[in-house]
C-alpha cells in the first residue's frame, strides 16, 4: 500500500494545487482535517469505517479520499496538492473511474454473501487505470453474520494496493468483528440550519431554497449541493413536477395517477439518455488499451449505474413527498411558519383544509414505509403509482394503514 502510494505521490509534487479534493468534505471539518493529515504523513490504512446518520457527507468523503489516493499529481504539494481536471480525478468526480468501486447491499435484507465473494476475487485482480483500488461499501450495519464472516479475511489482509472504505449508521449497528479491523471514523449529525447554510454557501442559493434542495434529497448536503448544480434546472424543474402532482393529489382519480405516473418516469428518463451517452462514449474511449474482461466488467458497472440513478430518481420522489406531507402537516397543526416547500404554500394550504392530523399522518406512515420497501425488481412506472396512490388513499381516510 505505503510503496503504490508514495509512487502515485512522487508523480507529480511539482504540480500547483488547483483544487484540492478535501475541501469538498462539507460540514465535516474533523474528518476533514484527519483525512489530510494522514494522506500528507502517508499514514494511510487499508480499512476505514466511516459512521454516521444520512446526510452526514459520507458518501462525498468517500470520494474524496479517493482522489486523495489515485491523483497522480498527489496529496502531498503545497496545500494539498490534487488537481481536480487529471483523468483520475475527473472520472472519480464523475464516478465513472474503473479502480473506485462503490457498492451497495444487493439483498433485501442487506447484503449477500454472492456480493462479497465477488469483491473477494475482485481485489485480487490489478487495478485498470490508476495505482490503486479503491472499494466504497455502503451501508455495512446491513452485514450479517454470514457475509461478514466471508468478508474478514480480505478486510484483514488484502492486497498492498486496495484501500476499503466502509459504512455504516452507527458504530454499534456494525458488527464487532467488521469494526474491530478497520479505522473508525465517526462523522457527526450537521444540524439543519447549518445544512443550508453550507449549500448556500457552495451554490449560491438562498437559504430557504438550500433547505428545500436538502430535504428533496433526503437530507444529504452533497446531494443538494449536486442538485442545485443540475444542469438545465433539470432537479429543480422534476421537483416542481412533483409538487404540481401532490397539488391535488387528493381529488386525482386513478386514471390521472398512473398518467402523472408516466409522467415522472418519463421526465426522470431525460437525463438518465444524458448519463448512458457519457458511458458509451467512455467505453468506446477506452476500446483501444483496454482487455475485452476489463471492457465487460465496465459494460456491468455502467449497467449498474443507470438502475442506480433510476433509483436515485425514485428515492428523489419519495423524500420529496415526505417533505410535502410534513408541510402539509404543520399547517394542519397550526403551525405554518414550520413549512419548508414555501414556493408552494397556497397548494399546501388547500390541501389542508381538506384534511386532518390524523389522515396525512396516516399518509406520512405510509410512503415512509414505502421508501424502506423500494425493490430493486419493481418498475419505476410500479413505484410511483403505489406512492401516489397511498398518498391519496391516506389523505382520503380509505388507506390501508387506517
Ligand atoms: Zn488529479
Amino acid at each position: 500500500m505505503m510503496q503504490a502510494l508514495r509512487q502515485t505521490l512522487e508523480m507529480g509534487v511539482k504540480e500547483a494545487r488547483v483544487a484540492d479534493a478535501f475541501e469538498s468534505i462539507l460540514g465535516q471539518p474533523q474528518v476533514r482535517d484527519l483525512l489530510r493529515t494522514s494522506v500528507r504523513s502517508e499514514r494511510i490504512t487499508h480499512a476505514y469505517l466511516f459512521t454516521g446518520p444520512a446526510g452526514s457527507n459520507k458518501t462525498a468523503t468517500a470520494y474524496a479520499l479517493a482522489r486523495a489516493l489515485l491523483c497522480p499529481k498527489g496529496a502531498k504539494g503545497p496545500g494539498g496538492g490534487l488537481c481536480g481536471y487529471c483523468d483520475n480525478c475527473s472520472r472519480i468526480v464523475r464516478r465513472t473511474h474503473p479502480d473506485v468501486h462503490f457498492i451497495e447491499p444487493a439483498g433485501m435484507n442487506g447484503w449477500l454473501i454472492e456480493q462479497i465473494r465477488e469483491i473477494a476475487s475482485d481485489v485480487a485482480l490489478a487495478p485498470i487505470q490508476a495505482n490503486i483500488k479503491v472499494y466504497i461499501l455502503d451501508r455495512v450495519d446491513l452485514m450479517g453474520v454470514a457475509p461478514a464472516n466471508a468478508f474478514l479475511k480480505t478486510l484483514e489482509e488484502p492486497p498492498d494496493n486496495v484501500v476499503f472504505i466502509l459504512m455504516g449508521r452507527t458504530r454499534n449497528s456494525v458488527l464487532p468483528t467488521i469494526v474491530s479491523r478497520c479505522q473508525v471514523i465517526p462523522f457527526r449529525h450537521i444540524p439543519p440550519t447549518e445544512a443550508a447554510g453550507i449549500v448556500s454557501q457552495n451554490t449560491g442559493a438562498q437559504p430557504q431554497l438550500a433547505r428545500q434542495a436538502i430535504e428533496a434529497c433526503g437530507g444529504s448536503i452533497s446531494a443538494a449541493v449536486a442538485f442545485l448544480r443540475a444542469s438545465g434546472n433539470e432537479r429543480v424543474g422534476f421537483r416542481a413536477k412533483v409538487l404540481k402532482i401532490l397539488a391535488d393529489i387528493d381529488t386525482a382519480d386513478d386514471w390521472h395517477i398512473i398518467r402523472h405516473a408516466r409522467d415522472l418516469v418519463q421526465l426522470s428518463k431525460a437525463p438518465l439518455d444524458a448519463v448512458r451517452v457519457q458511458l458509451e462514449q467512455e467505453i468506446s474511449a477506452n476500446a483501444d488499451f483496454l482487455e475485452k474482461s476489463a471492457m465487460r466488467q465496465i459494460e456491468a458497472r455502467n449497467k449498474r449505474q443507470m438502475s442506480a440513478k433510476t433509483r436515485e430518481y425514485l428515492n428523489q420522489t419519495i423524500d420529496i413527498a415526505i417533505s410535502w406531507l410534513r408541510d402539509v402537516l404543520v399547517v394542519c397543526a397550526g403551525t405554518p411558519e414550520l413549512v419548508i416547500n414555501t414556493d408552494v404554500m397556497s397548494d399546501i394550504q388547500a390541501v389542508a383544509v381538506a384534511a386532518d392530523v390524523a389522515s396525512v399522518s396516516r399518509a406520512l406512515a405510509s410512503v415512509s414505509q414505502l421508501s424502506g420497501m423500494l425493490s430493486y425488481n419493481v418498475s419505476p412506472e410500479t413505484c410511483i403509482d403505489v406512492l401516489l396512490l397511498e398518498i391519496k388513499d391516506g389523505l382520503n381516510g380509505t388507506g390501508s394503514a387506517s
